[in-house]
């Protein structure tokens, strides 16, 4: 479970394993953030690779 808290208006969520595990399978070659919308005001907040990847019990590499 990832915990993420908007920048802008610091409201809070979380995404399970699974969308954790999803968003860091989207992320292209080269990148590295998620982006994900705060689904209070909508302002997209960058979620750092590394934090995904701690917020899952084994992280599969890539590369
Ligand atoms: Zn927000």
């Amino acid at each position: 479970m990832l915990k993420i808290s908007c920048f802008n208006c610091q409201w809070s969520w979380s995404l399970n394993q699974e969308a954790t595990q999803a968003a860091l399978d989207s992320l292209g070659e080269g990148e590295n953030y998620y982006a994900t919308e705060c689904p209070k005001c909508r302002r997209l907040n960058k979620i750092p690779i590394k934090q995904l990847k701690r917020a899952l019990p084994r992280a599969r590499d890539k590369k």
